[in-house]
């Protein structure tokens, strides 16, 4: 680490704790992290852009409280240290040569808590390295006995409220660990979903042959079965009946409640050919398919070739080979759009040629949504519409026809962390939080729509997610955790205990001192409610935890990756609606992008990891957070490249040497007052961009937009001059801008430059709205327009230039420019020009300048139109003010005069704010 980075990292050890004040607050937090690994640079965005917003909400004054915990409830580093202890070749190779833990602390590792010791400990110093302006003394972990305190008093009122009820559901569940898991317990597949099949019942003698579908209404157009030759069927007896599936299936239905016990194997091919029947299809064969998965549903499909395009192309290319041609389509959806088979138009519209052909998957979605929302089952059917129909005929077969749910992940592989396949399991005394509770839908809905959401769009994910939502499987057998205060052979799960802790936040630091057993749900009670009257913890202290909360409650805003708008930033908000009143209900989200390393997904189990610590060591802190704050707005996705990283380091440096050379400057010059009103408008941009979260724009207007200011400042300062006082003025707003996203670099610098105390604590800069000089950053604009276009002329013409003449438009183009600008039918222009007696006398004259004025106001920033339009700028007399400086700038003499006075045949070219230029 830099010297001047340790010397912050020691100035800021406490500086950022903060307590309740006079001054207005800003709450904000980011989702705590689980220490089971070492931070990389994905890592480092989601902390560092929420700190540039803190330190900026700091600068403007407010009292800003930005917390840090650290997660570990689950089953995570239970199975990390169970497969250390295993002697696991690649766990241990991940966290001996890919986080460098040393060989006596991984021996340790045996102990899940000395991960969690080890890495939390590793979290903070990082994000102390990173310059994360944190309030440490408030960090707790989720297995804190007080915190465990605080859980047991949130579940006891959902619990008492009706959220939490106990039931049989499906859920995600390894066999291997025997537990349910949740997306944290997941190494892949980790946001995929339940559905629910429907198993069509067919008859083959003695034996039931199932078939999953989500689409029972199509039953009546069932053609034939398609079975695997390939496959090894069994045969089974699942609940005292026979019935034929394959081995995978057997194995699932055994965990969804169903008892099945195996009593031979059938080869696949000893099926093709037999007759089934249903009494809603009739009898129908069963037809060879290698495209059936005995790993989907049972392992046998039922083919409705008029509406699956799939069953469709199979049945074709079947028939092309002249075996199964008596077979036809038989339809029973009309879908308007479509003709009477739907899915040999589709097919064949999509010149799909065969069952191999990529476009499949697309095209049965296409079609599947078509029916589901436009589709009419034909009369004979009840002819209602698909989605109503689909229900009734489940509902039938369920009860006439011996049909069952089967449940199935909509994403194949779902494995668990330990390494083991997922399965659904129904799960019988499980507690559910009834997120399915439309009341409770209700108020998350109606607290969303007056919630910041940041970016916008991620509203509809939102809606669409609480819409969803179903019960949620909150507790667990094994794993690290708070236990159900009411049934504790339970532990409450990951993502059900981290759903309110941003209020425990408010107060952690204080609860440390109070012994667990004194903090009864009695106690939560006053604290967050201000109601009974508690006998473990003294009135004073009650009362005072009681006002902090209610100093920094509610959050302002909540940062969090998208990935976790299905579960937590969600539940969060229906934890938040179950426990608090309204008036403490979350403010605001800002949602974050993911994090890429050149070009691929970060993962750290896959190894793609640039480790942050790495990157500070590397680069430098500031390099770092000025990298990841520039690449892209929070929102969007991030590509983490070093040999860009590397531009970022010489481009502080130079910001640095910038302003410690303007501490020298002294005196004055003619463009000073140019300066100082650009610095005013920087201000306000990168102002109103932090107040919109938009980081990366902010960088650009304060480092970017300055530094090419400054460019031009000293371009025009006269020779052999360096820049004036107002250069000391503009690096003290310029280091106070950049504070937030540099601040090691602003720092030191602040002291530097003569000033007191720390820039994390100075005030934002504000707008002096009389140091804005319209009027001579026109001048500067036209100047800065001749000097490119002169340039780009030099650069064109063959000869050594002699001499440059610049032509400045007469008043009356000026006049017919402020018509132009006004008009605001472009196209009727030329009419509203000629109703000018003056400018009807000029003839053609007045038509072609028109025209060209036309086009340059289209082509002008609207913003400087306006500006020009109200302005009475003298062109001649800025060009002429700048004479010395054009002469100085292309080593030749310049002369300024107005067009008219000159007979040069190019003068009639001058249009306002674009003088004709010759070059002789
Ligand atoms: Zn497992």
């Amino acid at each position: 680490m830099r010297n001047n980075e340790r010397e912050c990292v020691a100035r800021w050890e406490h500086a950022f704790e903060a307590d309740p004040a006079e001054k207005e607050k800003y709450y904000l937090t980011v989702a705590f992290p689980y220490p089971s690994g070492a931070m990389h640079v994905g890592h480092g965005r989601t902390y560092i852009v929420p700190d540039v917003i803190a330190r900026y909400q700091r600068m403007k004054g407010r009292q800003v409280l930005f917390p840090m915990a650290f997660h570990v409830t689950g089953t995570p580093v239970i199975g990390i240290s169970k497969r250390i202890a295993n002697g696991d070749v690649q766990t241990i190779g991940l966290y001996r040569d890919l986080y460098r833990v040393p060989q006596d602390i991984l021996d340790r590792f045996i102990n899940p808590m000395e991960i969690v010791r080890y890495f939390s400990e590793e979290y903070q110093r990082v994000m102390q390295k990173c310059g994360l302006s944190i309030d440490w003394r408030r960090r707790f972990i989720t297995v804190d006995p007080q915190y465990s305190k605080f859980i047991e008093w949130q579940y006891a009122h959902l619990h008492e409220d009706g959220h939490v009820v106990k039931g049989a559901h499906p859920v995600k569940y390894c066999p291997q660990c025997e537990n349910p898991v949740g997306d944290h317990d997941l190494l892949e597949g980790d946001r995929s979903e339940i559905i629910r099949f429907t198993l069509v019942v067919f008859q083959w003698g003695s034996a039931k042959v199932p078939c999953a579908t989500l689409r029972p209404e199509t039953v009546y157009g069932v053609t034939n079965l398609w079975v695997n030759p390939d496959v090894t069927y069994v045969r089974t007896m699942v609940d005292g009946e026979e019935w034929i599936l394959s081995q995978e299936a057997a194995g699932k239905l055994n965990l969804q409640d169903h008892t099945v016990t195996v009593t031979e194997e059938i080869p696949g091919i000893a099926l093709i050919d037999q007759t089934v029947s249903h009494p809603l299809s009739g009898e129908v064969s069963v037809l060879p398919a290698t495209f059936v998965d005995p790993e989907m549903g049972t392992g046998i499909v039922m083919s409705v070739p008029a509406h699956a395009p799939f069953d469709y192309i199979a049945l074709r290319d079947l028939q092309q080979q002249g075996k199964y041609t008596s077979i036809r389509p038989v339809p029973l959806i009309s879908v308007e759009g479509y003709g009477e088979i739907p899915a040999k138009d589709a097919v064949e519209r999509a010149g799909i040629r065969d069952q191999n052909d990529p476009g499949m998957e697309a095209l049965t979605q296409e079609v599947y949504n078509a029916e589901f929302s436009r589709g009419k089952v034909f009369e004979k059917y009840g002819g209602k519409p698909v989605r109503e129909a689909r229900d009734d005929v489940a509902a039938l077969m369920m009860e006439r026809y011996g049909s069952i749910p089967m449940y199935e992940f909509d994403n194949r592989q779902v494995i668990c962390r330990c390494g083991g396949r997922v399965y659904v399991k129904i799960l019988h005394d499980q507690w559910f939080l009834e997120y399915s509770d439309p009341c409770w839908k209700e108020q998350v809905k109606t607290q969303l729509e007056r919630m910041a959401l940041v970016p916008p769009e991620v509203r509809t994910e939102f809606d669409r997610t609480v819409d969803w939502l179903k019960d949620w499987a909150c507790t667990r057998r094994v794993g690290l955790g708070t236990k159900l205060p009411w049934d504790p052979t339970w532990i409450i799960e990951p993502l059900s205990d981290s759903t309110i802790y941003m209020a425990y936040y408010t107060i952690a630091h204080r609860l440390k001192a109070i012994p667990a057993e004194n903090l009864t749900p009695e106690v939560f009670e006053y604290i967050f409610f201000g109601e009974g009257n508690p006998e473990t913890v003294d009135r004073e202290t009650l009362d005072r935890l009681r006002n902090e909360f209610l100093y920094w409650y509610p959050y302002d805003y909540r940062f969090s990756a998208k990935d976790l708008i299905s579960n937590h930033l969600t539940f969060q908000l229906f934890h938040h609606r179950a426990v608090f009143p309204q008036e403490l209900q979350p403010q605001g989200m800002v949602v974050f992008g993911m994090g890429l390393l050149n070009g691929a997904k970060m993962s750290s189990s896959k190894g793609n990891v640039f480790l942050l610590e790495d990157a500070v060591e590397e680069f430098g802190a500031d390099t770092v957070r000025m990298f990841l704050v520039g690449s892209a707005e929070p929102w969007q996705d991030f590509d983490w490249r070093n040999e860009l990283v590397s531009s970022t380091k010489k481009q502080i440096e130079r910001f640095w040497n910038t302003v410690d050379e303007a501490k020298e400057a002294e005196g004055t010059s003619g463009i000073d007052t140019w300066l100082a009103s650009r610095l005013q408008h920087r201000i306000e941009s990168v102002t109103a961009a932090l107040d919109s979260f938009q980081t990366r724009q902010a960088l650009q207007e304060a480092f970017f937009g300055v530094e090419a200011d400054l460019k031009w400042y000293r371009r025009r300062l006269p020779e052999g001059a360096s820049g004036g006082a107002v250069m000391r003025d503009l690096c003290r707003a310029w280091v106070r801008l950049l504070a937030p996203i540099i601040p090691f670099t602003c720092e030191a610098l602040w002291n530097d430059i003569g000033e007191e105390g720390m820039v994390s604590f100075a005030p934002w800069p504000t707008v002096e709205r009389a140091r804005i000089s319209p009027e001579v950053e026109l001048a500067e604009e036209l100047l800065a327009r001749t000097v490119e276009d002169i340039e780009s002329i030099v650069k064109l013409i063959p000869i050594e230039p002699k001499g440059i003449s610049l032509f400045v438009a007469p008043a009356w183009k000026q006049e017919a420019f402020r018509i132009v600008a006004a008009s605001t039918d472009k196209t009727r222009v030329m009419r509203e020009i000629m109703q000018n007696e003056g400018m009807r006398k000029r003839g053609r004259e007045a038509t072609d300048a028109t025209k060209q004025i036309t086009k340059l106001v289209l082509k002008l920033p609207p913003e400087l139109v306006k500006q020009l339009v109200a302005s009475s700028l003298d062109e001649q007399a800025v060009l002429e003010g700048a004479r010395q400086f054009l002469e100085h700038e292309f080593g030749v003499p310049v002369t300024v005069q107005n067009a008219e006075a000159s007979t040069h045949a190019k003068a009639s070219g001058a249009l306002p704010f674009k003088p004709a230029i010759v070059i002789e």
